[in-house]
This record gives structure tokens, C-alpha cells and sequence, in this order.
């Protein structure tokens, strides 16, 4: 009730009261008491009583007014300090806007929320909000604009706000309008909560949940008793289960079957002792299919310590295991040819020389080399390259019984490893191995002739680990390939020592051919009939600083391994045809001279443009000149011979067969040589005239020679006594110590035959 009224009436109400009494009362005295003094004595008592009366209703006003205004002055000082008790306790901010004046009254509990002291806060508007943040503030204005419009019935948002430690928080608030009674918006009061944790939780509750969606690992989660409670779509992709298949369902479907009992019970063993349990177990999936897989259980218990749920985390690794079995085999293995590789060699060798050692055991690893296999590739390319090395390796492994391992070590190099206590089984194999080439390859519609080289390293008696075994049986190759090739050689101590000089000279003959230290000797070749110097074979020498003058055959096989071999052949070739032109122009009468032409130059193509370019240079006649080639690189590989002699004759130059007699050439072949002499090799003359073996080959050489239109020189007559011989047995020509030494040319001089002036 409106205290203003109640106050008009109490008065009101008083004013009749006293109205009454003052007009009733002198009403009554005047009828009970007509003397004057009497009345007015009563009069004036009547009087008394109503101010008494007043004063005392006056002071039970005011006695009673005082009291409850300090009742409710007491219950609002309560009610308050209860209040801000209240504030003071809760962490959430209690704010109170005045939309009028803009001022806001913020609780202590807010001051806690954006992280400053409760001195500072103020009544500002801005306190709030330039600490919004710049992405929310647009959307959270909004929204208070919205409820203040009556658009919502209340504020409800979640928005960023600054906290003094310069991050941000995440604020839930809540606020209602308060309106007059036309509906204008007088405050909004409202309180804000801090759901940072709680937003950080769902954040990692949602993440958790992706994770656990998207995972490529199955998933499986059961209560304590082992009832399939939930699965993620990575387990229905590896299992071919659907969640709906399995759900309340046990784990035990998807047993294999391939662990037995005791499997099953370590695992749980483990799992109680320790809460977890990782390792590979084989499973069913739904088509039937066993897979490994690798999985991680974990016993999940809740705060109490109760075991709430097991959770299952597993991969499939049947593909791993796959790929790994391929890497296993493309680590191990050559891919051209299958073989083993040498990581797979070495492997080998190390488990073959343990047992050797363990059961007194020995055996051999022989190192193989293709010859020549370079030219194969630059010349027919390496696709035939690739199919030859299948077929070597093929015919390889035909020769190999149980006791013996191929391998391939890359390029044309193999290798096999043999166990045998018996020495000579390595060199029966070996032996086999080379003549394994002797039959031609089909490879690619062409024919191709290819031999090897062995180096044969044993153990225990050479070496007795992988790198040594592997190092020596290196260096009897390359004992083999500088003796001849098509061979087979075993280590020796000094083999190795001659492989480390070989570095050693090649970079000696790269600074000889650099500084001029080449040197071109001369030897004479005689008609044996007439006695007269025909022609000059020419020979490299090398005039060492320290050495003196070396001999050839201390270098070529350098040269040629090295590659150096095409500067040296090219520069005895100008050298010879400049010499020649000398000669001749000092009116020397020769028919020719000879240059040595090495079975790599011969075959790596460009020799025809050398030889043509020197002749050119030197203006000498192309029939002066003589191509000396050996035997076996015309048989090395027939066809791109044949072709290239062809071409060298078409140029007009003179073609000779070095070292005949030596090499294996079929008379078939040897017909199609488009060659205009045979050099009976010195070896077959050595013997010459008593060794019947040496006179049968060099009468059937002769006899060969003439029979095909060919001239025959033998080479290394020491003596009249072979020199007679052999003109005996219609041998054209002669070369040897007996006749001259090879010598510089200056020396040559005063032999060299004049023509008639
Ligand atoms: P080759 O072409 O068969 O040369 C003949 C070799 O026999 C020469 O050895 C020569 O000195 C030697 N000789 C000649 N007459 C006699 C003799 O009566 N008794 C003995 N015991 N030996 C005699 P050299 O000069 O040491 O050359 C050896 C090999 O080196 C040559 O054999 C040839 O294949 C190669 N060679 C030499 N010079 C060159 C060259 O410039 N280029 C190439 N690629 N190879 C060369
Ligand atoms: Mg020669
Ligand atoms: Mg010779």
C-alpha cells in the first residue's frame, strides 16, 4: 500500500477523531456543567486530554515507525552483507549494466575472471568492452543490442575476453533486461562464468573423438566383463565387422585360432599384472581371412580405481608385413638377375666362414668379371647389356652344384661362394666357369662371344673375414685380367701389393702422358729371304724420372684398365706415321710400319676417325701403315670386328694378327678376316727348330698363312738357326733380338736401308 496514503488517512482518521472530541466534548460539558467556571475548568481539562491523547498516539507513531524502520534497516545491512558474501564466494562475475548512464557495477568475482585486483576495477562500460576480443566483439554487442531490443529473451553467449596475464578467456555469460513499465530497457544484470577448462576439455573431448573416427588403427572398446561396447570404422575396414555385428558381442570372434591357450592366458596375465598389453596376435576377419596384427590393450579404471572398460588400439599388418618381406628381398637381391646381392654375398660368406671355423671347414670365393663387357654396352646398348648379364648369370648358375652360392656383385661382376675344404675344387669350378663361355650368346638376335675373368681368394688360409676374403679374391682378378684375361688366378700376398702399385702407376702414366715421358722405340722386321728390312714395328716405352726406361708390359695393362690407353695407342700412332713420313722423305726405303693397337681401343669404335686423321696429318700413304692386332680381341667379339677391320682395310691401311697362335680363332672365322698378315707368336718360336710341339705350330701357322693369301712374320728370332728354319718353311718375315732390338729411331739409322741414288 502506498505510504502516502496511509499517512492521509491516519491523519484524516486523527482529524475526525479530534473534530468529534473537541465539538462532542463541548457539547456534552456545556450540557452537564452551566457554570461558567466549572466548564471551563472541564473545558480546559478536555483540552489536556486531546494533546495528551495526540502526544501519546504521536510517540506510538513515531515508536513504532522508529522500530520497523530499524528492523528493515538492520534486514537490508543483513541482507547486504550476505549479498556481497555471496559475490565474494562465487567465482563467477556478477555484473549489473545501468543502460542509462552506461555505468556497470562488476563483482569482485569478475575482477577474478579477467585477472585483475578488485581496487582496480571501475564502473566503466570499457573495462569490458575493449577487453573483448576482436573476432567476438561484433557478434556479443549484437547480441546485447538484440535483448535489449527484445529480440531474445535473454543474453546467453560465449565470447573471448582479454586476461591481464595478456591471454584470453573463454567467458559464458548470462544477463537479463530489466524494463519500466512502457518497456524501456532501464539495466541488464546478468552473471559470467569462465568455461576456459571446460571448452578446453571439449575441445579434447571433440579431437578425441575425431581422432578416434578418423584413426587408421581399429579400435575396440569393451566394458570390465568383455562385451564389445564400441568401435570406430577403422576397425570395421580391417575386420570386415560392422559396429552393429559386434556390438555386445565378445572379442573372442575374431580369433584365429593360430594362438594356442598359453597365449591367451600370458596376455591376460600381463594385462591384470600391469594394465596393459602390446604384441602381434593373428586374427579372423569376417571373410575368413587370418592377418596379423599388432595391438595395444589397456585397462581403463575410473577415480575409485575400479576397472571401468578395456580398450583395444591394433593395425593391420599383413601389408607391412608384405612390403617388408619385398624391401627384405629387394635389399638382398639384384633386381636384373634375381641373384643375391653382395649384402646378401657378404651375409653368406660370414655364416660360411663361421662354420668353417666351427667344423675345420674351408672353401673359396671366386670373383667373376665379364671382359670387356663395357664394349657390349657402349656398342649394343644396354637393354642387350642387361639381357647378356641374365644369360651369363643363367649359365653361371648351371655350373654350381649345393655346395656353391651365386651372387651378383653389380655391373658385369659376380661372384660365388664355395664351401669346400678341398682346394681343388675352386679351381675345377673355376675352370668350369671359363669354359662355360667358350659357346656363344643369343642374346637380342645377335651373337655374342663373352669370357670371364676369375680372382679366387680362399679361406681360411688366405683370409678369415668378409672384407679381406672379398679384397683378395679382387686382387687375384685383376692378376688375371693383367695376365690375359679368360683366365683364373689365385691370391697371393704380393697380388695385393701389386694391386695397391696399380693405383700408384696409373696416376704416374696420367703425368707421363702429360710431361712427355713416352718414348717410341722401333724394331726391325726383315723379309728372311733377301735379308732386307722390310719394315719397323713400333713399341712404347716410358722413360721414367726414377725407373728409367719401363717396358710395356708394366703399364699397358694400366693403361688400359684406366682408360688411358686411347692418348697412349693415339699418340704412338702420329708419332709412328710422322716418323714413317720422315723416312721416307730421307729416302728410306721401308715398306711399312707397325702400331700396336689395344684390344680396348680396338673395340671402343673412333679408331677408324684416329687412324685416318693421323694419316692425314703426317701425309703418309695408307699402305705404309700397319695395324698390329691381337688375336684374341678380333675373337673377343667376331662380328664388331669383322665390321671395323672392314673399315680400317677400306682406309687402305695394312691389317696384321698380333700373337697368333694364341688366341683359339676358328678357321671359319679367320677366313672372313679381311688381314693381310699373321705374327706367329713368340712363344711358338722360342722352341724353334728343336721343340717339335713349337716347329709343328709355326709350320701350320706358315702353312695356314700361305693357304689364305696371308704374309706370316714370326716374331722373337734370337738366333740364325730359327730365322733359318723358317725360311726353310716359306715364312716371309722375321722380328727379333737377332735382327735388331727395338731402339730409337736415331739409333735405327745407320741400319735402315737406302734407297738406290
Ligand atoms: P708385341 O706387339 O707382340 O711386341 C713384341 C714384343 O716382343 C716386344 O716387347 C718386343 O720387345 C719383344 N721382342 C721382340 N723381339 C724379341 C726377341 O727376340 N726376344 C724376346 N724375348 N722378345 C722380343 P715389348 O716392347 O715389351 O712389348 C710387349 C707388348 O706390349 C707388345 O707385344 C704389345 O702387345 C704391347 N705394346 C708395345 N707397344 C705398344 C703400344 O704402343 N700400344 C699398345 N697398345 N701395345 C703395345
Ligand atoms: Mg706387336
Ligand atoms: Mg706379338
Amino acid at each position: 500500500m502506498d505510504p502516502r496514503l496511509n499517512a492521509l488517512r491516519i491523519s484524516l482518521l486523527y482529524l475526525v477523531l479530534a473534530s468529534l472530541w473537541m465539538l462532542l466534548g463541548d457539547h456534552w460539558l456545556q450540557m452537564v456543567f452551566t457554570e461558567p467556571a466549572q466548564l471551563l475548568r472541564w473545558t480546559t481539562a478536555r483540552t489536556l486530554a486531546l494533546l495528551g491523547g495526540s502526544a501519546l498516539l504521536l510517540f506510538l507513531l513515531l515508536h513504532w515507525q522508529f522500530r520497523r524502520h530499524h528492523v528493515t534497516v538492520n534486514a537490508l545491512a543483513d541482507h547486504g552483507e550476505r549479498l556481497s558474501r555471496a559475490l565474494n564466494a562465487v567465482e563467477d562475475g556478477v555484473w549489473d549494466w545501468d543502460l542509462r548512464t552506461h555505468r556497470v557495477y562488476y563483482s569482485p568475482g569478475y575482477a577474478n575472471l579477467i585477472g585483475l585486483p578488485c581496487e582496480h576495477l571501475s564502473d566503466d562500460f570499457l573495462l569490458w568492452e575493449n577487453r573483448l576480443h576482436p573476432e567476438d566483439r561484433n557478434a556479443i554487442l549484437a547480441a546485447c543490442k538484440d535483448h535489449i531490443d527484445g529480440l531474445n529473451d535473454q543474453l546467453d553467449c560465449v565470447y573471448r575476453i582479454l586476461h591481464s596475464d595478456g591471454g584470453y578467456r573463454w567467458i559464458h555469460a548470462r544477463g537479463r533486461v530489466e524494463r519500466d513499465a512502457s518497456g524501456e530497457a532501464l539495466r541488464m544484470t546478468g552473471v559470467s562464468r569462465d568455461i576456459t577448462r571446460q571448452r578446453s576439455n571439449e575441445d579434447h573431448l571433440r579431437q578425441a573423438a575425431a581422432v578416434f573416427e578418423a584413426t587408421q588403427e581399429g579400435l575396440l572398446v569393451t566394458d570390465s566383463r568383455g562385451i564389445i561396447v564400441h568401435t570406430n570404422p577403422s576397425f570395421s575396414r580391417i575386420t570386415g565387422y560392422q559396429a552393429d555385428d559386434v556390438l555386445g558381442g565378445q572379442p573372442s570372434i575374431l580369433k584365429s585360432g593360430r594362438q594356442d591357450t598359453a597365449f591367451y592366458r600370458r596376455m591376460w596375465e600381463t594385462l591384470l599384472r600391469d594394465g596393459v598389453w602390446s604384441g602381434e596376435i593373428w586374427n579372423r576377419r569376417k571373410s575368413g581371412e587370418v592377418y596379423p596384427q599388432w595391438q595395444h590393450i589397456r585397462a581403463v579404471r575410473n577415480d575409485q580405481d575400479q576397472l571401468t572398460h578395456y580398450v583395444a588400439v591394433f593395425s593391420d599388418l599383413s601389408s607391412l608385413k608384405r612390403s617388408q618381406h619385398e624391401l627384405d628381398f629387394l635389399a638382398h637381391h639384384d633386381p636384373l638377375t634375381g641373384l643375391p646381392n653382395r649384402l646378401l654375398l657378404r651375409e653368406r660368406i660370414e655364416q660360411a666362414l663361421a662354420r668353417a671355423e666351427r667344423e675345420q671347414g674351408g672353401g673359396a670365393l671366386l670373383v667373376i668379371d665379364l671382359d670387356h663387357f663395357k664394349h657390349i654396352n657402349d656398342s649394343l646398348g644396354h637393354s642387350t647389356g642387361d639381357l647378356l648379364i641374365k644369360a651369363v648369370a643363367e649359365r653361371l648358375q648351371d655350373c654350381l652344384d649345393e655346395r656353391c652360392a651365386l651372387a651378383r656383385l653389380g655391373g658385369d661382376e659376380f661372384a660365388v661362394i664355395l664351401e669346400s675344404r678341398q682346394q681343388q675344387h675352386a679351381s675345377s669350378l673355376a675352370q668350369r666357369l671359363l669354359e662355360a663361355m667358350n659357346a656363344a650368346f643369343e642374346v637380342d638376335e645377335q651373337t655374342i662371344y663373352m669370357s670371364v675373368s676369375l680372382g679366387v681368394s680362399l679361406f681360411p688360409e688366405d683370409a678369415s673375414n668378409v672384407d679381406h676374403l672379398m679384397q683378395h679374391a679382387d686382387a687375384a682378378l685383376f692378376q688375371a685380367k693383367a695376365s690375359g684375361r679368360s683366365l683364373y688366378a689365385f691370391y697371393t700376398p704380393e697380388l695385393t701389393a701389386r694391386a695397391r702399385s696399380h693405383v700408384q702407376v696409373e696416376a704416374a702414366l696420367r703425368h707421363a702422358l702429360d710431361h712427355d715421358e713416352l718414348r717410341i722405340y722401333f724394331q726391325p722386321v726383315h723379309d728372311l729371304a733377301s735379308g732386307r728390312m722390310v719394315g719397323v714395328e713400333s713399341l712404347v716405352r716410358w722413360q721414367h724420372p726414377q725407373r728409367g726406361l719401363v717396358p710395356p708390359s708394366e703399364f699397358i695393362p694400366v693403361a688400359e684398365e684406366s682408360g688411358l690407353i686411347t692418348a697412349l695407342d693415339t699418340w704412338m700412332l702420329d708419332q709412328a706415321c710422322r716418323q714413317m713420313r720422315a723416312w721416307l722423305d730421307a729416302g728410306i726405303s721401308l715398306d711399312f710400319i707397325a702400331v700396336n693397337v689395344s684390344s680396348r681401343l680396338f673395340s671402343r669404335g673412333g679408331l677408324e676417325e684416329r687412324v685416318a686423321l693421323a694419316l692425314e696429318q703426317s701425309d703418309l700413304a695408307p699402305h705404309h701403315l700397319e695395324l698390329e692386332i691381337t688375336e684374341s680381341a678380333v675373337m673377343q667379339n667376331f662380328d664388331q670386328a669383322l665390321e671395323l677391320l672392314c673399315q680400317l682395310r677400306l682406309l687402305g691401311v695394312q691389317l696384321a694378327i698380333d700373337d697368333f697362335g694364341t688366341g683359339y680363332s676358328s678357321l671359319m672365322r679367320l677366313k672372313r678376316m679381311p688381314v693381310h698378315k699373321l705374327k706367329i707368336d713368340q712363344g711358338f718360336v722360342a722352341g724353334l727348330p728343336d721343340d717339335a710341339e713349337d716347329a709343328a705350330i709355326a709350320c701350320a701357322v706358315v702353312a695356314l698363312g700361305q693357304s689364305m693369301g696371308l704374309q706370316v712374320v714370326a716374331e722373337g728370332i734370337e738366333c740364325p738357326d730359327q730365322a733359318a728354319f723358317l725360311l726353310t718353311h716359306a715364312c716371309d718375315f722375321g722380328q727379333g733380338y737377332w735382327y735388331g732390338k727395338p731402339q730409337p729411331a736415331q739409333s735405327l739409322l745407320a741400319n735402315l736401308p737406302r734407297n738406290p741414288t
